[in-house]
């Protein structure tokens, strides 16, 4: 597969910038908790418990934009993780920082 690196490498930047300042508000709205002082019942718990959901999907989408770039700098990027196979082009055009390919992917979900 012929990767534009270049492209990929601006774009991963642009999504790890993206990403972090993503992280980081929601570190800060996690932090606010101890404020309020919210007790078990609390409808904001439920707000809080989602942020912390979402704060564990920003920072693990982080990680794999870091892998991701890092790959690119070795030149193993675009190749599937688990069975090391090419992953399919227009998988990393909606996914640049995909470290699987679709296949193994719908295996992980399950
Ligand atoms: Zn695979």
């Amino acid at each position: 597969m012929q990767v534009d690196t270049v492209k990929i490498r601006q774009l991963l930047e642009k999504e790890l910038e993206e990403a972090t300042k993503e992280l980081e508000e929601l570190e800060k709205k996690l932090e606010i908790k101890g404020d309020y002082g919210l007790g078990i019942g609390d409808p904001n718990i439920i707000q809080w418990e989602l942020n912390l959901a979402l704060r564990d999907r920003a920072a693990r989408k982080v990680e794999d934009i870091k892998r991701a770039l890092d790959k690119l700098a070795k030149g193993e990027y675009g190749f599937c993780e688990i069975c090391g196979k090419p992953i399919e082009e227009e998988r990393l055009e909606l996914l640049p920082y995909t470290t699987l390919c679709s296949k193994c992917a719908a295996q992980q979900r399950r």
